[in-house]
């Protein structure tokens, strides 16, 4: 019978995050897939965990990928972790997912800590819709492209970034998105953990210096603000735009007028009242 894949979570700094399930199963699994086996050695070593480890990076993913669902197919349980946080999340193992899936090899994920979502609790930005961008890329122009196209997002954008670019990022973000609160979480559950809150440009001039500047970042920027109102607000203060998107979820146009009126807390009078207005501008 084939073996599983497992998708454990480790921490992110802090090694009391590791979790009872990760601990057990580590010590379980036949063979633990590892971006980096020296750093992942430190941690089982921590908790005593004997167990064979082999390279899994982006270098060799794809032959190990291969390599690794032979020996599921022919019964070993593995394990996959990143140095940090949650495994395929911005880190190697998509591709042996990928092909687990295509397999029929049962994948189970192990969750735990991920710098995103921990940033996120934390930061005080609305979390009903964000956007996770991963890292922006590292020259200036391709950043503000990207900056350019995340503009109007309705949604809180964050992003995973690096000491030696926060500074740049910072300014990139003021000058395409406009002035917008937001946070730098910088070594999350670690010794010297810092929420850094306020507008970008505020923030960009205090990772300025290089000293402030350090370690491992997470920036979070609020969503688009057009004329005091968010976009998403804003949208909805459009009824026109509300029935389009009530429409496209599969309403008919009655139902979705008056889906909308119930939402905006009008009479459906009122709600026919304002789309022909809205129209007629
Ligand atoms: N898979 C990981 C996860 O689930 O969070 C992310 C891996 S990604 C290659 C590494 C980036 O995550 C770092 O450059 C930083 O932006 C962010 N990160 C990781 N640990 C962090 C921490 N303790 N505090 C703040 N950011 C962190």
């Amino acid at each position: 019978m084939a073996g599983t894949l497992y998708l454990v979570s480790t921490p992110i700094g802090n090694l009391e995050d590791i979790t009872q399930r990760a601990l057990r199963l580590l010590g379980e699994v036949d063979v633990i897939a590892c971006e980096d086996t020296r750093h992942t050695r430190k941690l089982l070593n921590h908790f005593g965990i004997k167990a064979k480890t082999v390279s899994y990076h982006e270098h060799n993913e794809r032959e190990r990928a291969t390599e690794l669902l032979e020996l599921i197919n022919r019964g070993s349980d593995v394990a996959i972790v990143s140095d940090a946080g949650t495994p395929v999340i911005n880190d190697p193992g998509f591709r042996l997912v990928q092909l687990a899936i295509a397999n029929n090899v049962r994948v189970v994920p192990v969750p735990g800590p991920s710098a995103l979502i921990t940033a996120l609790a934390a930061s005080g930005m609305p979390t009903d819709e964000f956007f996770f961008g991963g890292f922006l890329p590292a020259r200036s122009g391709a950043r503000r492209t990207r900056l350019t196209e995340l503009r109007l997002l309705p949604a809180t954008l964050i992003f995973y970034e690096g000491p030696h670019r926060i500074a740049a990022t910072l300014k990139d973000a003021h000058e395409i998105l406009g002035e917008r609160e937001a946070v730098v979480a910088r070594e999350l559950t670690k010794l010297h953990e810092e929420l850094a809150r306020g507008r970008l440009s505020e923030l960009a001039a205090r990772f300025s210096s290089s000293a402030s500047a350090r370690g491992e970042m997470v920036l979070i920027i609020d969503r688009a603000v057009i004329q005091g109102e968010s976009v998403k607000e804003k949208a909805f203060a459009s009824i026109a735009a509300l029935i389009m998107q009530l429409e496209s979820a599969g309403l008919d146009h009655r139902a979705a007028l008056k889906k909308a009126a119930k939402e905006l807390g009008i009479s459906r009078d009122e709600a026919y009242r304002r789309l022909v207005a809205e129209r007629g501008n």
